[in-house]
């Protein structure tokens, strides 16, 4: 068995034995298409990689791995810490803090209520609703 060695920690950390997301770095190409089936949010992108940011995150159902173009993720069993309801809940906490939801350039209807699509404009991306992009292509 592997010794970890630990520093300065306050609750010791009991690792178990489970079955984890294993990433091949080799394989992956950042292309970023394992982060949203994650609904633990466990899965980020670290220069250009995908990772498992904390342990306690992955539950290892392997929602990631079948849509990863480069097989890049498998799962093993190893040890790792326990996976965590209460981590991923402040974990998922915290990213929605970072959430700002698109809203239609023209009448402001947010996505959380309506279909965005990204329109090209002087190189930017610009957003309009299912409503009023039919008005902005028939002019
Ligand atoms: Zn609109």
């Amino acid at each position: 068995m592997q010794k970890l060695i630990l520093d300065i920690i306050e609750e010791p950390v009991h690792l178990v034995s489970r079955t984890m997301i294993n990433i091949d770095e080799e394989l992956c190409d950042g292309c970023g298409a394992c982060i949203s089936p994650c609904v633990e949010g466990a899965l980020e992108l670290v220069d250009g990689k995908a990772k498992v940011i904390r342990d306690e995150l992955c539950d290892g159902a392997g929602f990631c791995i079948g849509v990863c173009p480069t097989g890049a993720l498998s799962l093993e069993v190893r040890e790792a810490e326990p996976f965590s309801e209460t981590a991923v809940t402040e974990h998922k906490a915290t990213l929605n803090l970072n959430y700002i939801p698109q809203i239609c350039t023209n009448c402001g209807v947010s996505e959380e209520t309506a279909y965005l699509i990204p329109v090209k404009h002087k190189g930017d991306s610009i957003w309009f609703c299912t409503k009023c992009l039919p008005k902005l292509i028939h002019g």
